[in-house]
């Protein structure tokens, strides 16, 4: 009899290879089952249709990738990812105002999701422990409500085989089927879904030459969705290959449209014209992709008891997030970290999978938390529920995003909870507090703030459109 332990990692994504990680670290060998067939370099493949979209990789889920797999933030960079300081070196506009660049004090990794999936599969696939199942379609869970013990993997020609495992760990995000395999034994998992239907519309662009390093910057225009009427977003960011990613959202009569010129009025009815200036600068590389799968979906499985043997769940499988806030992937790494964490102290035997469950569910509350209550505000609401809101949201809260954009210690400790680095009970610390009652520190900005260098860039480039107002205020 074999007594190998074994851990079955259901989806090859970008929970799925982390975990895989994790699980060789508790188990003698892992086995990765995953639909798609990889493509050889950093290059889209179906079953990440999400890729086509900018994903910022927020501080507190870089930290926790560098944790379990060393060495994954050099080789992103020395791939042409960009680390930009936050707020350095982040041109943002939102409902609270400009926010002053100060020094920074956080990061995000900024790169298109291709290359980011890629150094991280390569680097998870290094482990000689891990072996990975391509083109196979992971379905059924063997077992019973009580103990699962493997999962049904379809082959490329339909043909079934059972893979028998000590942990089985359902990564298989947005499209897990993992609620209706519950279902089918009686059992129903609570669930909440909050969809505002944001459209995102996003498109490739080159910049003319030098123009990542005179403008190493993230571009965040956001309106105020508690202001009645349509709600234009637009992000853009620095990726490898010297492009700019632009994502433009939309809701409530203010979504992108997908042709040239309608992207572009997108642009121009923002906040500021910034964007749809930058853009009339570069040459477009692809056409407008467009999705609408935004929705948060919070599936709480570690509330089932009794919970079975041998199953957890991670990722966007069991908590996916309006991709606007940019948590999903580092709530998937956090809560791989939280799992790991789990199987050190309650090893793997009885009982480990609802340790290890309970611990990826805490982690994926405060995201939730986040990402619901912002959504709230995005809703077609009537003028006194828009009021009531602000009432529920409360003096104290109003007056910290207020400062947030002029106040660095309140800017340090609002970026400590947006890249999920530190708990959301951090902005109650007593340095924060009274950052905030002694208000404003500097002067509300009137317009970007750009650098000597952006403006003569933006001059030099644009010779017929008036370069944005200067800074009066870092
Ligand atoms: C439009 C958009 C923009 C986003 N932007 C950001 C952002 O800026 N920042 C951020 O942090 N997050 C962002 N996200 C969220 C991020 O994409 C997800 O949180 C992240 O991909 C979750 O990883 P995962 O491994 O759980 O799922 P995925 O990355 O989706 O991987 C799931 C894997 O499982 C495989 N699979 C599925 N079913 C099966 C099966 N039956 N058998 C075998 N394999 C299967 C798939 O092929 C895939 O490889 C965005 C999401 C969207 C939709």
């Amino acid at each position: 009899m074999n007594s190998l332990t074994h851990g079955l990692v259901l989806g090859g994504g970008h929970a799925g290879m982390l975990t895989a990680t994790a699980l060789a670290r508790h188990l003698d060998t892992v086995t990765v089952v995953e639909r798609d067939h990889y493509p050889q370099g950093p290059s889209h493949r179906k079953g990440v249709p999400q890729a086509h979209h900018g994903h910022l990789f927020v501080a507190g889920g870089v930290q926790a990738v560098e944790s379990l797999l060393p060495g994954t933030i050099d080789r992103l960079l020395a791939e042409g990812a960009h680390r930009m300081g936050l707020p350095e070196d982040s041109i943002t506009l939102n409902a609270y105002g400009w926010q002053h660049r100060f020094p920074a004090t956080h990061f995000m990794i900024t790169c298109g999701r291709e290359l980011l999936d890629w150094v991280i599969r390569e680097q998870a696939l290094r482990n000689d422990k891990i072996t990975v199942v391509e083109g196979g379609d992971a379905g059924a869970l063997l077992g019973d409500a009580g103990r699962v013990t493997g999962a049904v993997v379809t082959d490329g020609d339909g043909r079934d085989r059972h893979v028998d495992a000590d942990i089985v760990v359902d990564a298989r995000g947005r499209g897990s089927r993992l609620k209706q395999w519950f279902a089918g034994q009686g059992r129903e998992v609570e669930e909440e879904v909050l969809d505002l239907r944001l459209r995102y519309v996003t498109r490739v662009f080159a910049p003319p030459p030098r123009t990542m390093k005179e403008f190493h910057a993230v571009f965040n225009l956001f309106s105020d969705p508690t202001v009645p009427g349509p709600v234009s977003n637009a992000v853009m960011l620095p990726i490898e290959g010297d492009r700019w990613m632009l994502t433009a959202s939309g809701v409530r009569g203010g979504e992108p449209p997908t042709d040239d010129e309608g992207f572009l009025t997108h642009l121009r009815r923002l906040a500021h014209p910034l964007l749809a200036d930058l853009i009339g600068l570069t040459e477009p590389l692809t056409s407008a992709q467009v999705t609408r799968t935004t929705s948060n979906r919070r599936t709480y499985y570690e509330r089932l008891d009794p919970w079975p043997e041998g199953l957890i769940v991670v990722g966007d499988a069991l908590a996916a997030f309006n991709p606007i806030y940019g948590h999903g992937l580092s709530a998937a790494a956090l809560g791989v970290v939280a799992m790991d964490q789990a199987l050190e102290e309650h090893g793997t035997g009885d009982d480990a999978a609802r340790h290890a469950m309970h611990a990826v569910g805490a982690v994926a509350d405060e995201p939730w938390q986040w990402a619901t209550a912002q959504d709230i505000q995005y809703m077609d609401l009537e003028e006194d529920e828009v009021n009531n809101l602000r009432d529920q949201m409360g003096d104290f809260v109003k007056m910290m995003m207020d400062a947030g954009p002029v106040q660095p210690v309140v800017s340090a400790a609002l970026l400590n909870v947006h890249t999920l680095s530190a708990s959301q009970s951090t902005l109650q610390a007593p340095h924060v507090i009274a950052a905030v009652r002694r208000g404003v520190r500097r002067p509300v900005l009137t317009g970007p703030p750009l650098t000597d260098a952006e403006r003569a860039f933006l001059a030099s480039h644009a010779k017929d459109a008036a370069a944005p107002e200067p800074d009066r205020g870092t």
